[in-house]
């Protein structure tokens, strides 16, 4: 029952599509199957954006899939999907998949093995923990997340295969969520932080009944692995939209769960323009097209939380240096335990919160040892935002710009005397 569209009225014609994506579809028709480019790459052609990835659903097994191209492996144990290679390019190859698993009693012998390994498992909270039955296009449809990602793009046909009437929410710039919204968020509250992702990125509403149960239901975000909410939050953030939708994550009451301390920062008018900055320069980069570093991203969401652990660590009297490094400590902690933040990145957060202090010194040697770090260019750039902020004098700033363009004559000039 799905409303066909055709080439005349969508306009995306099969040369938008990635030659991997192309040679994907074309292989599995051939060998009889249905395939069809689906999800988010769809989506972003119908709002005339240049997809990051093209993913294909199929009616075929993994285990068929794979057959069917050399270069193509099986992985995953929660979703079981294929990567086919075709040059440096991969292309994600979904079986659509169901709803529930069959009822013991029509299951024979054979299927009651594949069925415990294909079986939704779903924990007390309704939480999806496996989600491997396969099914009818039309369940996969329904198991898809929101209307707008739930369109099916057959290459050959130029046609878009419509299940939910995500081509019409998509004109009026309406995120919705696909059958209950509760339901379907206690199955994976990750769908929540989805909603506001995509609601940011694409510029969209939410439908009132998709948004009304996430107040609720935002707490049921601490059992989903952390690792999940960390790639989520990384997505969220590295989107070109990360203010929009650090906004939005409050609005919703989304952020105790992932960032509690957004909360707390937000509240303080320097914190506030500090992440603010931060992040409008994370969306101003990835509009230019240039590399991002989550490390020096996250530094920015946590400094404050950091400066106010050291200054009270100072005010009670310990020194400097040491009262930062335990209120560095600590922070990250706290962090690990709600957001996993992995290790290659909390070393370089300490890095550069730790160089902060070394550019208040601006005498002997040491500004010119503090030059040669690794990692000056990220804690410079961590600097300017402090005083951009208001933070620090922006002639702090300002001095190190000139002191590090400045020939070795000048530098000596410059460097203060009997500090
Ligand atoms: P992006 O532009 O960020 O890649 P996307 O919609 O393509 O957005 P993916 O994570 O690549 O997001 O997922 C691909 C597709 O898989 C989605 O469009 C959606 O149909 C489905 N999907 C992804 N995550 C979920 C989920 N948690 N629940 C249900 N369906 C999902
Ligand atoms: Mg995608």
């Amino acid at each position: 029952e799905p409303v066909i569209v055709p080439l005349k009225k969508h306009g995306i014609t099969p040369d938008r599509i990635s030659p991997c994506a192309l040679a994907v579809c074309a292989t599995l028709q051939r060998a009889g199957y249905q395939a069809f480019v689906v999800g988010g790459a769809v989506r972003d052609l119908l709002m005339g954006k240049m997809p990051k990835d093209f993913d294909v659903a199929t009616d075929a097994r993994p285990e068929q899939v794979r057959q069917l191209f050399r270069r193509s492996r099986i992985i995953g144990r929660r979703f079981r999907i294929v990567h086919v290679m075709c040059g440096r390019e991969t292309v994600e190859v979904t079986t659509f998949r169901g709803q529930h698993a069959p009822p013991p009693e029509e299951r024979s012998e054979y299927e009651e093995e594949e069925a415990c390994e294909m079986e939704r498992v779903v924990s007390e909270n309704g939480r999806l923990l496996r989600d491997n039955v396969f099914g009818t296009q039309t369940d996969d449809a329904f198991r898809r997340d929101f209307t707008i990602n739930a369109l099916y793009y057959d290459p050959t046909r130029a046609e878009i295969w419509d299940y939910q009437h995500g081509v019409a929410d998509l004109k009026r710039g309406v995120l919705r969520i696909i059958g209950d919204p509760d339901t379907r968020y206690r199955e994976d509250p990750v769908r929540m932080l989805r909603a506001v992702r995509l609601a940011a990125k694409l510029g969209f509403r939410l439908d009132p009944a998709t948004r009304k149960p996430i107040r609720t239901l935002a707490p049921l975000l601490k059992d989903v692995p952390k690792a999940r909410i960390f790639d989520e939050m990384l997505k969220l953030f590295l989107s070109g939209h990360a203010l929009e939708s650090a906004k939005r994550l409050r609005e919703e009451g989304l952020h105790h769960g992932v960032l509690p301390l957004l909360d707390v920062v937000l509240e303080q008018p320097l914190g506030e323009r500090f992440v603010t900055l931060a992040l409008q320069n994370t969306d101003e980069r990835i509009a230019a097209d240039k590399p991002v570093s989550p490390a020096f991203l996250f530094a920015t969401l946590l400094w404050h939380d950091v400066l106010s652990r050291w200054e009270r660590r100072e005010a009670e009297g310990q020194p400097p240096m040491a009262a930062l490094q335990q209120a560095i400590d600590e922070v990250i902690e706290r962090q690990v335990e709600t957001l996993a933040i992995p290790r290659r990145y909390t070393a370089v957060m300490r890095e550069i919160w730790s160089m902060q202090p070394r550019f208040l010194n601006r005498s002997g040697q040491r500004p010119l040892r503090l030059l040669e770090q690794p990692r000056f260019r990220a804690a410079y750039d961590f600097l300017l935002l402090r005083c951009s902020s208001g933070e620090l004098d922006p002639a702090l700033g300002q001095w190190w710009e000139a002191f590090q363009h400045a020939t070795p004559e000048e530098r000596a000039r410059m460097l203060v005397k009997g500090e």
